[in-house]
């Protein structure tokens, strides 16, 4: 069948690109999602992301994204970093240390659709990288890349959960592959080491809590009913991956662009409290940390206790 032979080409393309992960899905209406993710901004749990609230009709419909949508190719982009971070340190989270992955995998997701015009024909499309109006995690679940964890990020069996999601929405037609059963089972690690409780129920985060919302995309001065809670963290919070039992699986990435400036790694607590805007500027210059700007950035690391 040609959907298939089409399918398989694309996807040793992906793994040519560097992509850990391809997998294909029907670009179908997604429901049950869109149930849940009403139900989680009815719930207020977006906090001042505005934004996740907008589009909600293209978020669930693919076909209102892109003309005539038949297949969403999702691709897997390993981040996890050879070297960590002085543990002595306020922390960045691990997938901010290297370069922009917007910049990266757009670049990589344009090359692969690129090549499909190239190689199988005339096909219309467009490339997501964490976009507003995409449900990412829920098309790579539905390709078979992983199950949704209780901490709500995509798992999957071979590699754990330290990788970037993007997707392709094309109008070719392309066998699907099948989604994966779940592997949680009892575990409840990441909910138990939650600093501040944010997994309120499993698979259900509320961002008002999550650390990673707090000192990335909350614009206001921290509410100090979290002073005692960051444990550390000044850009992100990879508190409930770094104990989830299937990242013992991570392997150090191989894309290059994710190498971490020297900067990032040695820095102790001193050199972080006397950072100065020009240094910021240079250390983060193509990372995703800019997008907190200099202000943010010290806010959260003043916010935090030695
Ligand atoms: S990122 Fe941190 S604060 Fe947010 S849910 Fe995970 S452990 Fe909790
Ligand atoms: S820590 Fe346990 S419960 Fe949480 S996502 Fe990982 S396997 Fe699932």
């Amino acid at each position: 069948m040609q959907s298939s032979a089409n399918a398989k080409l694309i996807k040793a393309e992906a793994e040519r690109l560097g992509f850990m992960g391809c997998g294909i899905s029907k670009a179908d209406f997604l429901e049950p999602e869109a149930r849940n993710l009403e139900q989680w901004l009815n719930h207020g749990y977006q906090g001042d992301m505005a934004w996740m609230a907008n589009h909600f009709d293209k978020r669930v419909n693919p076909r209102k994204l892109v003309d005539g949508a038949k297949s969403v190719v999702s691709v897997l982009l390993n981040y996890y970093p050879e070297k960590k971070q002085n543990a002595d340190a306020p922390q960045i989270s691990k997938y901010a240390y290297g370069t922009d992955y917007h910049f990266v995998i757009k670049d990589k997701l344009k090359a692969l659709l690129h090549f499909i015009n190239q190689n199988i024909g005339e096909v219309g499309g467009r490339a997501f990288v964490d976009s507003a109006p995409v449900l990412d995690r829920a098309w790579a679940q539905r390709s078979g890349l992983g199950w949704i964890g209780k901490h709500t990020l995509l798992i999957n069996q071979k590699a754990g959960s330290f990788f970037f999601i993007g997707e392709l929405i094309i109008d070719l037609e392309l066998e699907p592959d099948h989604p994966t059963t779940e592997h949680c089972g009892t575990c409840t690690r990441c909910i138990d080491a939650c600093p501040t409780g944010a997994i309120v129920q499993e698979n259900l985060v509320d961002a008002n809590k999550c650390i990673s919302y707090l000192t990335i995309e909350y614009k206001k001065e921290l509410p100090a009913a979290f002073q005692n809670q960051m444990e550390g963290w000044a850009f992100g919070c990879d508190i409930c991956q770094d104990v989830c039992p299937w990242n013992r699986f991570s392997a150090p990435t191989k894309e290059p662009a994710f190498t971490a400036d020297e900067r990032i790694l040695k820095n102790d607590w001193a050199d972080w409290q006397e950072i100065t805007e020009e240094v910021f500027k240079e250390v983060f210059k193509n990372s995703a940390v800019k997008r907190t700007k200099f202000e943010g950035f010290t806010r959260n690391i003043k916010f935090l206790k030695k």
